[in-house]
């Protein structure tokens, strides 16, 4: 006997309808490449995605293409994002921050069939369009005023193929498990694998985003993501804005804090988003010039572990309260997040900043476990730890065209390639990802903590922590670290600084200065780099 409600397609056109219906005139504000300030609102977008979807079938395209974006955080993107999910086809988002031989392979292992493309990517996209082998239409995001006089390519304009449409378009009924959308692991090994995501793990996973205790998003919310839209699908923000009619500001091109910060007051915004490097430099910012956040509340910090000293920072001096957001492309991209729950409120402040430097709790959607060597299931007693498993219905169940083979367990776990450890209250706590983890003597010493520890230091701007060879204790930690501008710190300096924040025995063994760190395509320290650069390194 089946349940006697009706079947209702988790389709992700449906959030975007929902938005236009309920929340016509709630804003949609973005800084563009061009220059200006654009503000349209929920219907507009959703009518220019309408537009945006005609056209695609008018240039033959079909439900289950994939169609490529090379875009920022802008109105224009999102409209391609609702536009081709709409008409069935499969929005793959690229990151203009790969290597142009990444671009080519995941273009060409996607068989991506349109590519649609913001002006600061001119260049780059007429570099590699010889070795592109399945994009029949380029389509630039602009205006006529703005295309380029003379270009390689025969580019379309995007406003005007929008233009030239008359909006009267049905979106397309497709399965609720059809594909919506398409991004690919930044792969610091290998080949980038791509994941797949449905309209329904989109749309499941923009209600969870949405929950108080995650995002905590409303009509009332004004919600700028500067997680961008070409990895890991923002965070979800632009899904979960629309399902909450949230005021969106987008940041399109700029990354600089002094920019981001005016966008912050200019356009009230109440609740941000990004990786830690963005707030490293906005908290510099801030420092510098004794600005304030406007109506900024509540920061959510992921993609990398947050240093404590960031969330006193925040908190202390700005009244901006801090949740730790931890997860992954493959987790489309949530897993767990940090807001404080009732035990975690009533602690002592020490125990309270403790509980938020975790990665926090799983989100209703995510099962989680930590196991050994052999797949036993460990303890939640905060001390044990191991591979950290997870399961649920917005993470990856194979990667695009089955790249990797199996990637789940008998029991359809997914190993995330990180080491934690869950505690009483089941908040999870990253120790390290496996492939970082400095193996000491048969010990293990968390290269994320140093990490978190040094930046703590006065006249540290930056630290990655690797492992380097040792004859006796097989790898002891080496801290690498760049100096903030005029900063004349050193190496004693951090270490005293280390002494008695870190276990004795994780100190590292030396310091060396530098002037920058390398990192991926998404921000984080590329450790495989620094490991070469280092693997002839002989500790004092
Ligand atoms: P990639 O950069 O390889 O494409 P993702 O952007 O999907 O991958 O990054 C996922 C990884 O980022 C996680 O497996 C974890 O190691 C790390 N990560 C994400 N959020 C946090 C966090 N809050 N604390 C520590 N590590 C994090």
């Amino acid at each position: 006997m089946l349940g006697g409600m009706q079947d209702w397609p988790l389709l992700v056109w449906r959030l975007i309808d929902h938005a236009a219906l309920n929340h016509p005139n709630r804003e949609v504000i973005s800084l563009t490449v061009e220059g200006p300030k654009v503000c349209t609102n929920w219907r507009e977008v959703r009518d220019r995605a309408r537009k945006v979807a005609q056209a695609l079938v008018g240039l033959g395209m079909k439900p289950g293409d994939r169609i490529a974006t090379l875009a920022w955080n802008t109105y224009r993107h999102l409209e391609c994002w609702y536009g081709i999910s709409g008409m069935g086809g499969v929005a793959h988002t690229i990151n203009p921050r790969l290597f142009e031989d990444q671009i080519v392979y995941i273009a060409n292992h996607a068989e991506d069939r349109v590519l649609f493309f913001d002006l600061s990517f001119v260049k780059l996209v007429e570099t590699i369009a010889p070795r592109l082998k399945t994009i029949e239409k380029f389509v630039l995001l602009t205006d006529r005023a703005h295309m380029p006089e003379s270009s390689s390519l025969d580019l379309l304009c995007y406003e005007e193929l929008v233009a030239a449409q008359d909006g009267k378009f049905d979106w397309v009924d497709v399965d609720e498990h059809a594909p919506s959308g398409l991004c690919y692991t930044s792969g610091t090994t290998g080949h980038p694998k791509g994941v797949l995501y449905s309209h329904r793990s989109n749309v499941l996973h923009a209600f969870a985003a949405s929950l108080n205790d995650v995002f905590g998003l409303s009509a009332q919310t004004v919600v700028m993501p500067f997680s961008p839209m070409y990895h890991a699908n923002a965070w979800s923000v632009p899904y979960a804005a629309a399902l909450t009619g949230a005021k969106l500001v987008l940041a399109g091109p700029h990354t600089d804090a002094p920019t981001l910060h005016k966008l912050i007051v200019d356009e009230d915004v109440d609740f941000t988003l990004a990786v830690p490097t963005v707030w490293l430099s906005m908290l510099q910012h801030l420092e510098k010039t004794g600005e304030h956040l406007g109506k900024l509340k509540r920061v959510a910090i992921g993609g990398s572990a947050v240093p404590r000293m960031m969330i006193e920072r925040f908190q202390n001096d700005h009244g901006v309260a801090v949740s730790q957001i931890w997860g992954m492309t493959e987790l489309s991209p949530i897993g767990t997040s940090g807001t404080p729950c009732p035990d975690v409120l009533a602690m002592g402040p020490e125990a309270k900043l403790d509980a938020q430097c975790k990665q926090g709790r799983a989100v209703f959607g995510v099962e989680m476990k930590i196991v050994d060597d052999n797949g036993a299931e460990l303890p939640r007693d905060g001390v044990a730890f191991g591979r950290l498993l997870v399961k649920g219905p917005w993470t990856v169940e194979q990667y695009f065209k089955g790249d990797g083979g199996q990637v789940l367990d008998a029991d359809g776990w997914f190993d995330t390639g990180d080491v934690a450890t869950l505690d009483a209250l089941s908040y999870m706590h990253i120790v390290d990802r496996s492939k970082d983890v400095i193996k000491s003597g048969g010990e293990w010493i968390s290269s994320i903590e140093l990490e978190n520890a040094a930046v703590g230091c006065p006249g540290i701007a930056e630290a990655a922590v690797i492992g380097v060879a040792h004859p006796k204790w097989d790898e002891r930690p080496l801290l690498v670290v760049v100096r903030k501008p005029d900063a004349s710190v050193t190496k004693d300096d951090v270490l005293a600084y280390l002494s008695g924040k870190i276990a004795k025995w994780w100190t590292p063994d030396d310091v060396v200065f530098v002037d920058e760190l390398p990192h991926t395509a998404t921000g984080k320290l590329l450790k495989t780099a620094l490991r070469d650069r280092f693997r002839d390194y002989r500790l004092p």
